[in-house]
């Protein structure tokens, strides 16, 4: 009961409807949160029934506040006037299933009586779903990450129809491929985002026509894996080509024309989180045993925006980023008369770039972190467009350092 003049709790009374308006929550801005800002992992995973290419991070893509309070406006909608609900939560990805069924729990809890029981592998639909369910619940909803074939979630659809007795089924995807079917077990699939990705029969699989190296998924970790061949050409140029990052016959800094030129900053933002696996891994193989102190790069966008990636892979503290003018002025004599060491004594540095062309800015940081005198690990780049005997060259000039590329051109004169 309200007394007049009492303090009115904020929080409580703030509308729902605000909030979203306020997060400015729409089918476009749920889409573009998906594509652009969630970590998506590439590769060719091998699922029960289909294969797919591209993996979305859906507990990273949940978490944003905007996303959540859309995908709470849609699951509100599907489970409409029940006064009691059963979910039961189903798929790989159990932090995604998790925090979507407790906070729909939450979400409801003053209102409708609700229970959330998740499922594993190992159990079988009749061992988490209650014979009687129909008895304490109104309506059941299986809640799920994604749907490809919509094989995972059909079994606990089933077992609930079958002891239905009248009561609703829902079924509810926080996202789905383009190629789901549109019902499974003859429910509607309710989505929350639509991914624009097809899955693949295995029969019928275009990736597997390509030859490209596959990875068996049966749990949601194995989407992370990275396997030696990778980046395949087929990945970085999908890369490419999905962030836009192609631009043709510019002149660069340099005044060097290339037919293609790519750009680092848009595949950082959108790959960041798959390719600091890549990094990682390649990383512990190269340079087994060895943390940098320091990573050097040139003061340039590209070159930044990789080596801080790098450097958040890594875990280095430390960001070195040169300027140009003081690569060319640094000389056999020493550093540029007004320049500092910017390193330690004896610093262990990963000389690092987003991409050689010709090797000329890689060859005047090698000069700058030799003159400074630092302790060389070796050398890190996105893509490397010189042949085995050129890049030798630049190893030579560490010191026989291993210089690792994440993609080495094969075709010249691009
Ligand atoms: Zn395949």
């Amino acid at each position: 009961m309200s007394v007049a003049g009492e303090p009115q709790l904020i929080v409580s009374t703030f509308p729902r409807s605000a909030f979203r308006q306020l997060l400015r929550t729409d089918q476009r801005t749920i889409s573009q949160a998906l594509i652009y800002r969630t970590n998506s992992y590439i590769g060719h995973f091998l699922l029960r029934d289909s294969h797919v290419r591209t993996h979305y991070d859906l507990t990273h893509y949940i978490q944003r506040d905007n996303v959540w309070e859309y995908m709470l406006d849609r699951l509100l909608s599907a489970v409409a006037e029940s006064k009691s609900l059963l979910i039961i939560g189903v798929g790989l990805e159990s932090g995604t299933i998790s925090r979507a069924g407790v906070q729909l729990v939450a979400a409801l809890e003053s209102t409708v009586a609700c229970d959330f029981l998740e499922t594993y592998d190992i159990f079988s639909p009749d061992d988490i779903i209650p014979k009687d369910w129909a008895q304490s619940y109104e309506t059941a909803i299986v809640l799920t990450d994604i749907v490809n074939t919509g094989t995972t979630v059909e079994p606990f659809l089933a077992e609930l129809q079958r002891t239905a007795n009248g009561r609703r089924v829902k079924v509810f995807s926080i996202a789905k491929m383009l190629n789901a079917p549109p019902t499974i077990s003859g429910t509607p699939l309710l989505a929350g985002v639509e991914t624009k990705r097809l899955y693949y029969k295995p029969t019928e699989c275009p990736l597997c026509d390509i030859r490209q190296p596959a990875v068996h998924v049966s749990k949601a970790a194995d989407f992370r894996t990275v396997v030696p061949q990778q980046l395949t050409p087929f990945d970085f140029w999908e890369m490419i080509w999905e962030t836009k990052a192609l631009r043709r016959g510019d002149v660069y800094a340099q005044a060097q024309r290339l037919l293609y030129r790519t750009d680092t900053v848009e595949i950082t933002r959108r790959y960041g989180g798959w390719l600091s696996n890549i990094i990682r891994q390649r990383y512990s193989e190269r340079f087994p045993k060895s943390r940098p102190d320091a990573i050097c790069t040139v003061a340039e966008t590209p070159g930044k925006a990789f080596a801080s990636l790098v450097a958040r892979a890594l875990a280095v503290p430390v960001v070195v980023p040169v300027s140009r003018r003081d690569l060319a002025r640094t000389g056999p004599s020493g550093l540029p008369g007004d320049t500092q060491s910017p390193f330690d004594q004896r610093a262990k540095v990963l000389v690092v770039d987003d991409g050689i062309n010709k090797g000329d800015t890689f060859r005047l940081l090698i000069n700058f972190c030799r003159t400074a005198d630092v302790e060389f690990l070796g050398g890190m780049v996105l893509d490397n467009r010189l042949d085995a005997a050129a890049t030798g060259d630049l190893e030579g000039l560490m010191g026989g350092r291993p210089l690792f590329a994440l993609y080495t051109w094969s075709s010249k004169g691009l």
